[in-house]
């Protein structure tokens, strides 16, 4: 068909209605194209509701030189998209959405309401007003030459856009979506996958039935962790596996990569921050060695609790023989992690379609006209909103991809 303007008006189908897929269909739906959103599931992006219920942790107010750095080895290669994007054009897209945002203690950004359904809600209100068309449980299974198969409630269909973006996202929490099936499908037609693999997950511990029985589920407070990522000050929580919480998920890639290399990893935990080592010394060594251990910890460094089970279960009784030992065990406290938990239960995946398989405008090398854009691409960055970020602007960058490459083809 042709416009006034004598530009051919085109399909383009975007296949996973997650951040990435919706921020594409944005972009898209101000092209005069014909923009087709699928998804599997009955309603669209269900992990983003479900990042709503902590809070949605939109964007980081760090310096944006930071900013652009937290995304690991894919940093440079992001950086285009994310410049297109960033955290303060993420606040105002909110905020145009009608969406106030705050930047919380440390930096984080969080709508007012700290939740993601009114923001989803307003979101898909200016997609429908665009008139774009959203075909929900339509699960993509495959090409089938240069179509694309789906299974529907009547059947499997054929779709053949002009042009197509996949936003599948990675391989967690597949209940809401993201399986990751994807991936076969797009190697056997010479696309560079990655193995998909638990990022800000937890790990397990070889608690012994005790400690464990007692502490799950209870908070280990005001601490710093060390590992190659460095010492972070937070909290965590001892679970009944293992460990989660921030405080893990920030040390989660360096700690998986240290057991993928070396069989072995473990986080490396001050219990008492506040207090240097000499204070320690000095204030144990106050201590009346006649009253209980317990006793002596608490007066002289503020540990009790789940944090001096944690200095009993992973010291051994020389290091806590004297104030010295007892105090380089509080601020050196080692707590091994025997594997990840699995990727089912990560906030997030690294791994996926690697960078050498698309070009600077996200369209997959071997298969010109397919463009892929947020998780399931190969980047893993930590928790705060760095994720979301990400995914929104790799999506619209692949949205301008996709115009631009329909230009070009147009003028051929
Ligand atoms: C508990 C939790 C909390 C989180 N909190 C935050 C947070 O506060 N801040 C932050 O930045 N990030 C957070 N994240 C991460 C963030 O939600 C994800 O990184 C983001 O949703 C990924 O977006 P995406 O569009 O790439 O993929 P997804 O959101 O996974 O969307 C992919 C879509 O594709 C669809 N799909 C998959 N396969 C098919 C198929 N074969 N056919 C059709 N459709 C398909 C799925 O149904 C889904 O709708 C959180 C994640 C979790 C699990």
């Amino acid at each position: 068909m042709q416009t006034g303007l004598q530009v051919q008006i085109k399909e383009i189908a975007i296949i996973g209605g997650g951040p990435a897929g919706l921020a594409a269909a944005e972009i898209l739906s101000l092209s005069g194209h014909t923009i087709t959103v699928y998804d599997s599931m009955p309603t669209l992006s269900r992990k983003f509701l479900l990042a709503g219920k902590s809070g949605l942790n939109l964007t980081h107010a760090e310096d944006y030189t930071q900013f652009v750095t937290r995304f690991g080895a894919a940093s440079e290669r992001l950086r285009p998209a994310l410049d297109g994007f960033e955290p303060d054009a993420v606040r105002a897209w909110a905020e145009e959405l009608g969406i106030q945002t705050f930047v919380g203690s440390s930096r984080r950004v969080f709508p007012k309401a700290m939740k993601a359904s009114p923001l989803l809600r307003a979101w898909l209100k200016r997609l429908e007003s665009r008139g774009v068309n959203v075909r929900t449980r339509h699960r993509w299974v495959g090409f089938s030459g240069t179509a694309y198969l789906f299974d529907t409630p009547d059947g499997q269909i054929k779709a053949q856009p002009d042009v197509a973006m996949l936003a599948l996202g990675g391989a967690s929490w597949p209940r809401l979506g993201s399986d990751a099936n994807w991936t076969v499908w797009l190697q056997d037609a010479g696309v560079n996958v990655s193995v998909l693999q638990p990022a800000n997950c937890g790990f397990d511990v070889a608690w012994d039935e005790v400690f464990r029985d007692r502490f799950a589920g209870q908070p280990v407070k005001a601490v710093t962790a060390t590992s190659n990522a460095g010492t972070i000050p937070g909290e965590f929580v001892i679970t009944w596996h293992g460990i989660e919480g921030s405080l893990v998920y920030a040390h989660a890639a360096s700690l998986r990569e240290e057991l993928a290399a070396t069989g072995k990893a473990s986080l490396l935990v001050d219990l008492a921050p506040g207090r240097s080592l000499q204070r320690l010394v000095s204030d144990l060594t106050r201590q009346n060695t006649k009253t209980s251990f317990s006793n002596r910890l608490r007066k002289a460094a503020g540990i009790d609790g789940v944090k001096l089970a944690l200095l009993r279960n992973f010291s051994a009784d020389t290091d806590l023989a004297s104030p010295e030992k007892i105090a380089t065990s509080i601020k050196n406290l080692s707590i091994p992690v025997v594997s990840t938990r699995p990727i089912a239960e990560a906030i997030s995946s690294a791994g996926g379609v690697e960078w050498d398989s698309i070009d600077e405008n996200y369209m997959l090398k071997a298969i010109p006209g397919l463009f892929v854009a947020g998780e399931m691409l190969d980047w893993e960055a930590p928790t705060g909103g760095y994720l979301l970020t990400a995914c929104f602007a790799t999506g619209r960058a692949a949205a301008h991809g996709i115009i631009s490459w329909l230009t070009r083809s147009h003028l051929q």
